[in-house]
C-alpha cells in the first residue's frame, strides 16, 4: 500500500539561497509576513510586519519509542496490531476479499500537500511525509502501561476492532506484548472500570508512583536502544482535577502535592510530570485537564514538550469544518445538537457524570473561534463565568452571542466500537429563513483515532528536532513547550496560557503546511496565480 511504502526520507530538495544543507541539518532563512491591526471604532489601520527567522531541522531520524498509557485499550491494541501488520506485511481475508495493511487516516502518511507547479503550470503534490525527514511508523518501538494486565493478543480480542483473520495472524506477535503496571486512582475514572484494574502499581504514595513511571521510561529507552521516547495518554477519560491554589497552580506546588499524595493529583498528571522530567514529549489524547497550570509551568521550566487534549477523530472534526463553512458563508448557526451512542469501553467509562463532563467540555468549545470571528452574525455581549470555582477551573468569559450547543453521549453496548454520531445544525439564512443540516456519522471509532496517534507522535518527534533563532548572533532555541501545531489532531487544543485556541480544521492544517514549508525556506502556497492567471 502506498501509505505504508518507504520513500527516501528527504524526497524534496529546495534550490534556494535561503536553504543551507549541512550533514547535520537543514537551515532555512525565512521571513514571516503578518499584519498588525489597530482598530478605532469602525476604522482599521493595518501595518504589514516582517519577521526574520532561521529554522534549523536536524536531519538524522532518531530511533523512536512510543509508550502508550492505556496500551491494552481499543486504541492501544489497534495501534500495535496495525504497526505489526504493516511491518510484517500481513494481508488478511475479509468478506470483500484480501485486505493489505495501510495507514489511511494519517495526515502524515496518507495525505499530500501542494508543493508548487511544474513548467506547464500543473500543480505538483507530494506526501506530507516527504517534505522533512520524519520517523516512519513501521520503525516505532511501542510499549506502555495499562491497569489491565491482559497481554495484547487477548486485549485485542476484547476490543473487537480488528477483523478476525487479522487478529488470528498478529496474535502470536501480540501475545509477546504485556503492559506495565500502571497508576490507578479509582476516583478519577468510572467505578465500572474497577474490574479491569488487575495490574496496578501498589501503594498510596504518589511520589513513589512518579519515580516508578520515570524508571519505566528510562528502562524502556535503554532496553530498546532508543534515542527518544514519546509518551501518549490513550487511557480512560478521567474526571477533571479541581484546580486548587497552593496545590496544582505552580510547578513547585504541584511537585509538593505529589510528595503529599494530594487527592487531586490525577494519574494522567503523574504521567505528564514523569515525561517532562525524563525529557519525553507527553501527549494527552483524552479530554481531562491533565495539564493543570502547575504542569504547564513545569514543562515550560524544563523546555519539555507537551500537547493535548483529546483526539479529534470523527464528529468534532466534521463540526470544526462544517461550523466554519456555515459561518464563513454568512449563514448563522442557531443551534447545534450532537448525539453519540457507542458500545466500547470508552463509552462504558463515559457513562458516569464526571467523566462525561470532561468530554462535554472538550466537545463544546469547538465552534467558539468561528463564532467569535464573525461579529456580523454574532453580536458582542459579555458573559462572565459564574462562580469562583468556574474561574479557578479556567472557564473563560464569552464575548459574543453563541449558538445553543448540546452534547449527549449514551452507552449502547450492542454497537460496540462502531460509534454513531448524529448532529443537527439549525441555521438562520436570508430573510429569516431556516436551513437544517442533519449529519449521521457512523464510524469505527478506533480506526479513526489510531492514525491520529501516529500523526501526533511523528509530528511531535519532528518538532523536537526543529530549533529557531531570530538573530544570527542568538543561539538556536527549542520550539515553545506547548505544541500548538498538533491542534489539527486535537479536539480541545492546549495553547500557551492566554493565547486563543484555533479550532478551524482548515487553519490548523494550513499552519502545519506553512510550518513544513518554512523549514525548507518556502513561503505558504498561494492560489492567486491559479485563479487569476496573472502571469
Ligand atoms: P479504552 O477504554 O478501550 O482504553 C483505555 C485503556 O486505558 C483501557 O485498557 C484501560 O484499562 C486503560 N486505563 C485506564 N486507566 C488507566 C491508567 N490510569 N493507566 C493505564 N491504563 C489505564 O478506550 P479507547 O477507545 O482506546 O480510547 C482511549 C481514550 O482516548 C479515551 O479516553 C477516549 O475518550 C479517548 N478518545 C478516543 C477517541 C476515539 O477512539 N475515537 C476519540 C477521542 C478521544
Amino acid at each position: 500500500d502506498p501509505t505504508a511504502a518507504r520513500r527516501p526520507t528527504e524526497a524534496v530538495t529546495v534550490d534556494s539561497p535561503n536553504l543551507t544543507y549541512t550533514d547535520e541539518a537543514l537551515v532555512a532563512k525565512y521571513t514571516f509576513h503578518s499584519a498588525e491591526v489597530k482598530q478605532d471604532g469602525q476604522r482599521y489601520s493595518v501595518k504589514p510586519v516582517e519577521k526574520n527567522l532561521e529554522l534549523k531541522t536536524l536531519r538524522a531520524v532518531p530511533k523512536t519509542g512510543l509508550m502508550l498509557v492505556g496500551w491494552g485499550g481499543n486504541n492501544g491494541t489497534t495501534l500495535s496490531a496495525t504497526i505489526l501488520a504493516n511491518q510484517h506485511n500481513i494481508s488478511w481475508s475479509t468478506r470483500d476479499g484480501t485486505q493489505t495493511p495501510n495507514y489511511l487516516g494519517s495526515l502524515v502518511r496518507a495525505s499530500t500537500l501542494r508543493l508548487g507547479s511544474d513548467a506547464a503550470g500543473k500543480d505538483v503534490f507530494v506526501p506530507f511525509s516527504d517534505v522533512l525527514p520524519m520517523v516512519h511508523p513501521n520503525d516505532l518501538v511501542v510499549g506502555g502501561w495499562d491497569i489491565s494486565g491482559m497481554p495484547l493478543d487477548r486485549a485485542m480480542r476484547r476490543a473487537k476492532v480488528m477483523d478476525y483473520d487479522l487478529q488470528r495472524q498478529v496474535a502470536p506477535l501480540m501475545a509477546e506484548l504485556k503492559p506495565l503496571p500502571s497508576v490507578y486512582y479509582p476516583s478519577f475514572i468510572n467505578a465500572n472500570q474497577g474490574e479491569r484494574a488487575d495490574n496496578v502499581i501498589p501503594g498510596e504514595d504518589k511520589a513513589a508512583h512518579l519515580e516508578q513511571i520515570r524508571k519505566d521510561i528510562r528502562v524502556f529507552k535503554a532496553a530498546n536502544g532508543l534515542d527518544k521516547v514519546i509518551v501518549l495518554w490513550t487511557a480512560n477519560t478521567e474526571r477533571y482535577a479541581e484546580i486548587i491554589p497552593g496545590v496544582n497552580d505552580t510547578k513547585e506546588n504541584l511537585l509538593q502535592a505529589v510528595k503529599d499524595s494530594h487527592a487531586e493529583v490525577a494519574p494522567s498528571t503523574i504521567f505528564a510530570i514523569a515525561s517532562i522530567l525524563e525529557g519525553s514529549p507527553f501527549i494527552n489524547g483524552a479530554p481531562q485537564n491533565t495539564f493543570v497550570p502547575g504542569c504547564i509551568d513545569l514543562a515550560e521550566h524544563h523546555k519539555a514538550f507537551i500537547a493535548g487534549d483529546d483526539f479529534k477523530s470523527g464528529q468534532t472534526k466534521v463540526k470544526s469544518v462544517l461550523a466554519e463553512f456555515l459561518v464563513n458563508a454568512g449563514i448563522k448557526p442557531l443551534s447545534i445538537a450532537s448525539y453519540n451512542h457507542l458500545g466500547n469501553n470508552d463509552g462504558h467509562n463515559l457513562s458516569a457524570p464526571a467523566q462525561f463532563r470532561s468530554k462535554e467540555i472538550s466537545k463544546s468549545s469547538v465552534v467558539d473561534d468561528m463564532v467569535e470571528a464573525n461579529h456580523l452574525l454574532y453580536k458582542p455581549i459579555l458573559e462572565t463565568p459564574k462562580g469562583e470555582k468556574a474561574v479557578a477551573n479556567g472557564e473563560k468569559a464569552r464575548t459574543t452571542e453563541h449558538p445553543d450547543h448540546v452534547i449527549v453521549i449514551k452507552y449502547l453496548p450492542a454497537v460496540g466500537d462502531d460509534k454513531r454520531a448524529l448532529d443537527e445544525y439549525n441555521s438562520e439564512i436570508m430573510m429569516g429563513g431556516r436551513n437544517t443540516l442533519n449529519i449521521f456519522n457512523e464510524c469505527q471509532d478506533s480506526l479513526l483515532a489510531t492514525p491520529l496517534i501516529i500523526d501526533l507522535v511523528l509530528l511531535a518527534e519532528l518538532l523536537t528536532r526543529v530549533t529557531y533563532r531570530s538573530t544570527p548572533e542568538a543561539e538556536f532555541e527549542n520550539m515553545y513547550s506547548v505544541l500548538g501545531l498538533l491542534s489539527y489532531m486535537l479536539k480541545a487544543p492546549l495553547t500557551k496560557p492566554g493565547v486563543d485556541v484555533i479550532n478551524s480544521l482548515n487553519r490548523q492544517r494550513g499552519a502545519l503546511e506553512a510550518f513544513l514549508r518554512a523549514c525548507v525556506s518556502l513561503q505558504p502556497a498561494s492560489d492567486l496565480i491559479n485563479f487569476t492567471q496573472m502571469q
